[in-house]
């Protein structure tokens, strides 16, 4: 019809003849909508399987141009959700909506499919063997209570970033080239052996993860500023409990996750980062392993929500990992025994995981780093453990075995005020985010 239409135009019939054709069809249109409607009214009479009634659909002369509204409205709607898939390097599932357009193909529908296939063609092969990794422990929420003079505030300007902080790296780390991506997918295991995947991206991006530490809020931060648990909300964002409300900017995921939703471009489809837990308090603010410490109704309720949090961090992007069960000095001090590890990552394994899920990664307590043939290593790595992330500014990854190694730098108060040449080297000037609100 709209190809039609716009030949007639330009071989250029007099407008007259145009406005005589237009008045016969719309006398045509209304003639055959009401004897459609006709028909309709008389349904018993009707044979409701006649091909001529069902197709095409009645149409109603009372809204002569609906169809073409409703038309563009749902190419809009298409070139929208396509756009969105693009930004977030789902190049293939693009591709395969606009091919599906159908009737709703034109001109920008074929401009997008255009560039979408031209961007996943110019796709680049990471070669370089630096990859990266930053960590953060839970955010400050509120400096004023963090930084309030007591014995704790030396260890939370050393080891801890505030909101402020983390949300000017954003932008940043995205500057700079950088793209989160998932580190399950940087690696891979064929016929037991651990292996690089390959890792395809636009020219002069670079491969990111993040991970977040001891995500219990344990009780020891009660009342210095931090948010409490994580909640589901209604539309299953994961949020955040502060003074006992919801909120999406009281820790990492929730402001990563609006972060992404404004700008796909800074994810590699839809990878966000590593949410990593201990047991002995719990996860999530939920503590699950002090059960009998609660009535029956509360242990049912701090069960479901530790499933639900994981599920829903898992569904938008995140993985789980384990950060031991203890975090004990143990493994600080590598005196860890054999023994002690197996009651360790036992408990884990048997009061964590089944409500977080299994996970291949292991965010090691402290950083520690064992020699690949210690057996303490071997353990974990023989219990599925076999992605192994110490704390390493340099952050190298390799494979060896039948296992990953990924060093990590931490983004906190130590790093960035003590040696900030670790951070500028790959990433920006701690200057330029510090929060004037940490002590002098
Ligand atoms: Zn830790």
């Amino acid at each position: 019809m709209a190809k039609g239409r716009y030949v007639m135009r330009r071989k250029g019939l007099p407008p007259a003849a145009i406005l005589a054709m237009c008045a016969v069809a719309l006398i045509a249109v209304i003639f055959a909508g009401t004897a459609l409607i006709h028909a309709h009214h008389n349904r018993p009479a009707v044979d409701p399987t006649d091909p001529a009634l069902s197709d095409p659909a009645p149409i109603d002369p009372s809204q002569p141009p609906a169809e073409t509204d409703d038309a563009a409205a749902r190419r809009a709607a298409l070139l929208e959700e396509a756009k969105t898939l693009y930004k977030g390097y789902f190049y293939d599932e693009a591709i395969a909506l606009l091919e599906s357009a159908g009737e709703l193909k034109n001109t920008d529908v074929g401009a997008l499919l255009q560039d979408v296939r031209q961007s996943r063609d110019a796709l680049v092969k990471y070669e370089d063997a630096q990859y990266y990794h930053i960590f953060f422990h839970s955010l400050i929420v509120d400096p004023a209570l963090a930084f309030d003079g007591d014995y704790k505030e030396a260890g939370y300007d050393q080891y801890m970033t505030t909101v402020t902080e983390f949300k000017a790296m954003l932008p940043l780390l995205q500057e700079e080239g950088y793209i989160l991506y998932d580190i399950t997918e940087l690696t891979e295991r064929v016929d037991g052996k651990a292996q690089m995947k390959e890792v395809w991206l636009p020219e002069g991006k670079k491969p990111l993860v993040i991970s977040i530490d001891d995500v219990n809020y344990y009780e020891y931060m009660k009342g210095d500023g931090f948010a409490e648990r994580l909640d589901v909300d209604d539309q299953g964002n994961v949020v955040t409990i502060v003074n006992g409300e919801a909120t999406c900017d009281g820790d990492v995921m929730p402001i990563l996750d609006a972060y992404v939703k404004e700008h796909p471009e800074f994810s590699w489809r839809g990878a966000k980062g590593v949410v990593a837990i201990t047991g002995y308090a719990g996860a999530f603010g939920y503590r699950i392993t002090d059960l009998p410490d609660y009535d029956e109704q509360t242990q049912k309720w701090m069960l479901e929500k530790t499933e639900a949090v994981a599920k829903a961090l898992r569904a938008s992007g995140w993985q789980i990992a384990c950060h031991s069960y203890t975090h004990n000095q143990y493994w600080n001090k590598k005196t860890i025994t054999m023994e002690e590890e197996k009651y360790d990552i036992g408990r884990w394994l048997g009061e964590i995981a089944p409500y977080v899920g299994d996970t291949p990664i292991f965010i090691s307590p402290f950083g520690v780093s064992f020699d690949a043939d210690d057996a303490r290593f071997r353990y974990l790595v023989d219990h599925g453990f076999w992605i192994y992330c110490p704390v390493d500014s340099h952050m190298p990854s390799y494979c060896k075995n039948d296992f990953f190694i990924q060093g990590r730098i931490n983004l906190d108060g130590l790093t960035m005020k003590r040696y900030p040449e670790r951070v500028t080297r790959f990433f920006f000037d701690p200057a330029q985010v510090l929060d004037p609100a940490r002590p002098k």
